[in-house]
């Protein structure tokens, strides 16, 4: 039996949290895992699907005596979460998230944590469109980054201990600026997350076209959309609000680009059209290259979808 952590407390017990748990099932571990979520609908189901050994009403109760606590939660309530349970996480405990945004996270949490806690945010690049407690599952992670942004005087013996956690559970490992991974995810992640929102919207609301005809012609390109569109409201709500610069940065280059695809096609611009779209084609091709998605015709829709 592996061990990293003795006691791990996740707060919030969703896709992100029962993945963590299932995970270190699989991995060996040998860990007692406390868990907390605010509804007891879902403390239930995190009890009986396995994912805690013991589910607690509040955080507070969660957290003790805890060597590792994990905030599994909406980005917007992680402040909150660390001011209620900072006065009871115990002295050389490790506290992390798992939050989609770094920055933000950072400046709403760090302020309550006591010196003696090493605060490691983290990331785990992985996800599907799914939430709640039987949304997770033990593979969700395998070959997927997990970047963590350790900032300030942490000590980097926990950086290593967490980042061995994190590989135990499938995951490859990167550390990062807090600033430069709201960038990249950005580019990666929140931007097509909004521009696949839109155009599901759009969709929506064109009367020309029926819904019955979406629906039915909808090809490769839109169904992924839907997918995409179909992610937790609340999650990407939070996500939006909390990494403002840089998505805000990342859109006013995509207007632009759009704008003068837009041109190209009124002005007949073959060649500007084509040369974007090879362009684009390199960068897909550079994705399969380096594994990170197959050239399949179904690219893994038959399977569990990973973001
Ligand atoms: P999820 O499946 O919706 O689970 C969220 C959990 O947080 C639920 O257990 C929920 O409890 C709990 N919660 C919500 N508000 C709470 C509160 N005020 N107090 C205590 N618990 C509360 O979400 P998720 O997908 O696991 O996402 C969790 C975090 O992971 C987010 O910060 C997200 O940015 C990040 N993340 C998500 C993905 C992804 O693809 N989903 C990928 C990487 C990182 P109830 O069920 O009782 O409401």
């Amino acid at each position: 039996m592996t061990q990293i952590y003795n006691k791990v407390a996740l707060i919030g017990l969703g896709l992100i949290a029962g993945s963590i748990a299932l995970a270190m099932k699989r991995a060996g571990f040998s860990s007692e895992i406390r868990g907390h979520a605010r509804s007891r609908e879902t403390r239930d189901a995190a009890l009986s699907l396995g994912l805690a050994d013991s589910v607690f009403e509040t955080a507070v109760e969660a957290v003790k005596d805890a060597d590792l606590v994990v905030l599994c939660v909406p980005v917007g309530i992680m402040g909150h979460v660390a001011a209620e349970i900072a006065p009871s996480l115990k002295a050389g405990a490790v506290l992390s998230d798992v939050g989609s945004v770094k920055a933000k996270v950072i400046e709403m949490v760090s302020g309550h944590i006591p010196k003696d806690v090493h605060f490691i945010p983290a990331h785990p690049i992985a996800g599907t469109e799914n939430s709640g407690p039987k949304a997770g599952f033990a593979e969700l992670f395998d070959g997927k980054w997990t970047i963590l942004t350790p900032f300030g005087d942490v000590v980097a013996e926990e950086v290593a201990k967490l980042s061995t956690f994190w590989e135990k559970l499938g995951a490859k490992v990167d550390v990062m600026e807090p600033e430069r991974h709201d960038l990249v995810l950005s580019v990666t992640s929140h931007v097509p997350h909004l521009i696949a929102y839109t155009m599901v919207g759009v969709a929506d609301d064109l009367e020309r076209v029926t819904d019955k005809e979406v629906i039915e012609f909808s090809t490769g390109g839109f169904r992924d959309f839907t997918r995409i569109a179909a992610s937790d409201p609340t999650m990407w709500r939070d996500v939006f609000l909390n990494n403002k610069e840089a998505t805000l940065d990342v859109l006013g280059r995509f207007t632009e680009e759009l704008f003068d695809l837009q041109r190209a096609i009124r002005r007949g611009d073959g060649e500007q059209l084509f040369e974007h779209f090879t362009r684009t084609r390199a960068i897909r091709r550079s994705i399969i290259e380096a594994g990170h998605d197959t050239a399949a015709d179904d690219f893994g829709r038959s399977g569990k979808k990973n973001y």
